[in-house]
This record gives structure tokens, sequence and C-alpha cells, in this order.
């Protein structure tokens, strides 16, 4: 009889909050944030390295956690949110996979997501460079929100040919291709991202997401409306969503 491959993966936490980003924004879902990234950008504040523990919440949107051994056996997790919905008059719209890069973690993403499927729908949040590791997990995800990695804000090359690929794979399912802005982003960069994503998914809005400083944009909202209008010379629907929970003190 074959083995049944265990589905554990590395956490960093799973808590319970709103979707502070894009255009989902307000929406509550159950983030489980996985560890490790195949990138390592400059501007990078999430802790994404694999550690002996992660953080699950007691309760969902507590802000209390307790401690627990990874790899986490995800169906652990699957109980879990189940619980939460039952406890909280089903307020979640989803659940949100975020890293690190998540797709590191596809092989097991593929025995997991039909299992949590039965209780609320997916949303992958990802940074566009492993379209192979897409390819497995497509059909299980609703909603994927895509970065550009642009360089003068990560400090690193931007993949375009790996943005470009993932793009043409992801177009159905994507709700938003989002680029982090600050004052180092050029118009060269700026045109470039949007003309991708009109190439490639023209129906979908395209985010400027200004760097958040604090609990505030980087950017003041002239400069913002600048950048707006040059993108708008290649893609039809630009939009200037800042992020929203650092303001509301929430994760
Ligand atoms: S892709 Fe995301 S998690 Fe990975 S280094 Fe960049 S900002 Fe951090």
């Amino acid at each position: 009889m074959p083995a049944i491959p265990a589905i554990d993966a590395p956490l960093i936490e799973v808590f319970s909050s709103m979707q502070g980003e894009g255009v989902l924004i307000g929406c509550r879902q159950v983030f489980v944030r996985f560890a490790e990234c195949n990138l390592a950008c400059e501007y990078c504040d999430t802790p994404y390295q694999p550690g002996p523990t992660c953080q699950i919440e007691s309760n969902p949107g507590s802000g209390q956690f307790s401690s627990h051994n990874n790899p986490v056996n995800l169906t652990e997790i699957t109980r879990l949110v189940s619980q939460w919905q039952h406890n909280s008059n089903n307020v979640h719209h989803s659940v949100a996979l975020t890293g690190g890069e998540p797709l590191l973690h596809a092989d097991i993403l593929r025995l997991w997501l039909p299992e949590m499927l039965t209780i609320l729908p997916i949303f992958l949040e990802t940074n566009g460079t492993l379209p192979a590791e897409l390819e497995k997990i497509l059909h299980l995800v609703k909603w994927i929100s895509m970065d550009i990695k642009g360089s003068a804000v990560t400090g690193a090359q931007t993949p375009w040919v790996d943005h470009a690929d993932f793009l043409a794979l992801a177009k159905e399912r994507l709700c938003q291709v989002k680029l982090v802005v600050d004052e180092r982003t050029t118009n060269d960069e700026l045109l470039e991202a949007a003309c991708l994503v009109n190439r490639h998914a023209p129906d979908v809005p395209f985010i400027l997401q200004p760097r958040t400083l604090g609990a505030g944009p980087s950017l003041g909202g002239d400069v913002l409306l600048g950048l707006q209008e040059i993108a708008a010379q290649e893609h039809h629907d630009v939009r200037i969503i800042p992020q929203i929970h650092p303001w509301l003190g929430v994760a």
C-alpha cells in the first residue's frame, strides 16, 4: 500500500484579521503565513525564515497567540478554521495563503486545499515568480493577488520573464496585480509594469501601493496621482490603494 504523504508545512503564523490591501480590503480572512521565500526584497518587513515553532491565534481576532511546533499538520488548521467559522457567525470571507512565498509549498497545498475548500474559498498572495508551482494548484484557488517586484523598491533585478509567464497562467483567477511604489520608482519601471498587466490581463486592476512607513504611506497624494497618470498610458484600470491595516493597528 503506498504511503500516505504527510500534509505538513513550516508556518510562521495563523490568525484572523481583515484584508488590508487591494481590492478585497476590509474582508475578514484567516491568514496562513507560510515560511520561506525565493526572493529577498530590500523593503521586506515580513518574517518568513522557518523556525522551530509558529504562532497560532487562540481565538479569531483576539491577538492572543500560542506556540506550536513546526512543521504543522495542516489538517489541524482545517479543524481550527472550521471551529473559528462556527464560533464567529461565519464571519470569514476566505483563507489567505501568504508568506514568504506560499507557492514554495505547492506540492503540500495540492493535497491540503481540497480539504480546506469544504470550509472557505482560497485567496493566494504571491510574488508572481513561480508559474510552474502555480500550475499545480491553480484549479484550487479562487483569487490571486500577484505582486510585480520592481527593482527600484526591492533592490534586485525585476523578474520580468517570470512575471510574464505567471500572468499568462494566472489571468483567469487574478483579482489584482500590485506594485509597491516609493520615491525611487521610475517612470520606465511603472510603464513596463502597466504594459505587462495590460498585455496579459487587460481586465485586471493594476494597484499602486505606496510603501508603508510607520502607520502611513511613504508618498503624498499628489505624487501618487502623478504615478497613476503615468501608468494610465498603458493600462485603463490603475488604482491607488495604500495598506490600511497599519492605520487600524491590526495585523
Ligand atoms: S517576496 Fe514578499 S516575503 Fe519574499 S522577500 Fe519579497 S516582500 Fe518579503
